[in-house]
């Protein structure tokens, strides 16, 4: 079976996203040109160790990709990603993004297992915080630093999300996987499982990556231009 009788059939479909979907928003990748921010890489900021060093400097990063975020709206691959969830019986969007554009373009369905750019919690009890916009590191009432609500590199994620994220994949009968370079753990892992159960995996990317060795088909191309293409098979379907 080719893509267009999966998509017409399958019941079960999961989408894996990274940041090369938000690319066209504006939002710089970690792995990309425009990923820097002052003279430092992003995996020298979003760690634990980086903020027990310099808490201020990783909340002014933050800070930076705040500004940008707010500004972004979603584009054409979120937008189709929307029309995906409305489309198919059984859906779920498991994204690495942190920059809420997904939930913007109307998707309800959504798995961000790492987190949300606009929350906040202390760095030393964990208490939640809402959204905060300040030049300045904030404290907690215990007298920690608060850090943004994200997963940074060496940390744990959220264990009931990553269990429903891996559910979703073994289920799946189609995996497509957008804009993420397939290097980032456990993330990564989800289309492999999907493969093992069968499915069928399109991956859509500027190039290819380590996921592409077992994926039925490989869009090359940007996430926005390659699922409008597709946009007709996700518009008037059984569902
Ligand atoms: P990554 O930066 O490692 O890789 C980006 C991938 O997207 C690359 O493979 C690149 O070839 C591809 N790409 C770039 N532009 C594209 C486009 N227009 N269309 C299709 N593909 C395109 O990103 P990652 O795999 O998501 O993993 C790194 C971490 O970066 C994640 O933990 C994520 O939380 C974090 N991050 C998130 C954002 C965001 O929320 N927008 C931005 C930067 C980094
Ligand atoms: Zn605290």
């Amino acid at each position: 079976m080719g893509i267009k009788e999966i998509i017409k059939k399958g019941k079960r479909c999961v989408v894996l996203t990274g940041s090369g979907v938000s690319a066209e928003s504006g939002i710089p990748t970690f792995r990309g040109d425009k990923g820097l921010w002052k003279e430092y890489r992003p995996e020298e900021l979003a760690t634990p160790d980086a903020f027990m060093r310099n808490p201020q400097l990783v909340w002014e990063w933050y800070n930076w990709r705040r500004g940008i975020i707010a500004k972004a709206k979603p584009n054409a691959a979120h937008y189709v990603i929307s029309d995906m969830e409305k489309f198919f019986a059984d859906f779920m969007l498991i994204t690495q993004n942190i920059d809420g554009l997904h939930r913007k373009a109307g998707n309800k369905d959504i798995l961000e297992l790492h987190g949300n750019i606009w929350e906040n919690k202390c760095f030393n009890c964990g208490k939640r915080y809402g959204e905060i916009m300040s030049e300045k590191l904030q404290k907690c009432e215990c007298g920690g630093y608060l850090r943004p609500d994200v997963v940074w590199f060496g940390e744990s994620l959220d264990r009931e999300v990553l269990e429903m994220a891996f559910l979703k994949a073994r289920e799946a009968e189609l995996c497509f996987v957008i804009g993420t370079s397939g290097v980032v753990q456990p993330a990564a892992s989800l289309p492999y499982v999907s493969k093992e159960s069968g499915a069928y995996i399109v991956e859509i990317n500027l190039e290819r990556t380590p996921i592409s060795s077992i994926a039925d088909e490989f869009i090359s191309g940007k996430a926005g231009e390659a699922l409008v293409k597709m946009r007709e098979s996700f518009l008037h379907g059984s569902g």
